[in-house]
């Protein structure tokens, strides 16, 4: 029965690059597969026209033929308005000479003009000593080491998606705050069975980028967006470390004082991203649409309060809504795209 005020937010207030979109998909743990697109470039053009996108980053694209062919088909066809990141060949992990075909992965997939890694929560709680089977391979596994430091010194980003909401490591019952997610999504449930704990996985996480400090890590979705005073504690640590705030709204929103006092404080270091899928319907916080854009900017540039943070009926990440943090416009612009654009090697 609340009343209050909505601004509508049709376009962002400066030129956006969305630094996590998946436009392709290009294969996982079972090889590459052939690349798939959710959308062509033109679809994609016609949102970002609309929404005061700039850039997509399309983090998803694999290595080698799949690389090259989501690099023609986005990044060369139209210059600035796509970029496109390479993925680690899972598949081989369990070979012996991995971690030099891996490096040397790296070396083409810059050759062919990838602009940075892209590494799934695949790392740390899906890739096992023999691929599918066996142990875990941890986070900060030595045969990755020659890979963080091939993308450090080619100046290609990391941008890094490690552990889950707290929710996905507690039991499904009637006190997880997430019961519907996790119906809707029982493959993201990592309670129990031999899986890390969040933190055991994040700390891993700041292993490897104390170990590669010339490499520059994004870490995906906040790191981790129910706390904040941790993500500070590690950012103050480690300077090669930050942060993308992808499909974690409802997560920030429901804490707007908090979380606008550390994009704040962390200004330089907090880039813009959705975690966009075109035509996701699975996880409508992801929909690649006029609508997700909207609910972002609306966070980010409004004060208006208690509003839904997906285009949905019933909240898809838990059942609570948020609080826009009407952030400054030097903020705004750094949080947009200067970030991102000073790490990408781009023009502001
Ligand atoms: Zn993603």
């Amino acid at each position: 029965m609340l009343h209050s005020a909505e601004t509508k937010v049709a376009r962002a207030a400066y030129p956006v690059i969305d630094f996590h979109t998946h436009i392709t998909h290009a294969g996982g743990l079972d090889g590459p597969g052939k690349i798939r697109f959710a959308a062509s470039a033109e679809e994609c053009l016609s949102v970002m026209d609309r929404k005061n996108i700039r850039t997509m980053v399309n983090l998803t694209a694999g290595y080698g033929a799949n690389l090259q062919e989501a690099i023609d088909k986005l990044q060369t066809a139209h210059p600035g308005r796509f970029l496109v990141f390479t993925e680690p060949a899972w598949s081989k992990a369990a070979d012996a000479d991995y971690p030099r075909v891996q490096a040397d992965l790296i070396e083409d997939a810059h050759r062919r003009g990838a602009k940075g890694l892209k590494v799934l929560k695949t790392l740390g709680l899906y890739l096992r000593e023999n691929v599918t089977t066996g142990p875990l391979i941890r986070i900060d596994d030595r045969r990755f080491d020659p890979m963080w430091e091939a993308v450090g010194a080619l100046k290609m980003p990391v941008a890094i998606h490690s552990a889950d909401p707290e929710a996905f490591f507690l039991p499904i019952d009637r006190f997880n705050e997430r019961w519907e997610e996790l119906h809707a999504h029982p493959d993201w449930s990592f309670h129990g069975k031999d899986f890390p704990s969040n933190r055991e996985l994040q700390e891993a996480r700041r292993n490897v980028m104390r170990r590669h400090p010339r490499t520059q890590f994004v870490c995906l979705h906040v790191a981790d967006s129910e706390d904040l005073p941790y993500v500070s504690e590690c950012l103050d640590q480690h300077p090669n470390m930050h942060v993308e705030i992808a499909a974690r709204i409802g997560e920030l929103g429901r804490q707007p004082r908090a979380a606008s006092q550390f994009i704040e404080k962390y200004q330089d270091r907090v880039m813009f991203g959705t975690d966009a899928v075109p035509h996701g319907d699975k996880t409508p916080q992801q929909v690649f649409n006029d609508q997700l854009y909207e609910i972002y900017y609306r966070f980010l540039e409004t004060k208006d309060e208690y509003f839904d943070y997906a285009p949905a009926v019933v909240p898809p990440q838990g059942r609570w809504k948020i609080y826009g943090i009407g952030l400054r416009d030097q903020v705004l612009r750094k949080l947009y795209a200067d970030n991102a654009a000073r790490l990408l090697g781009i023009s502001a």
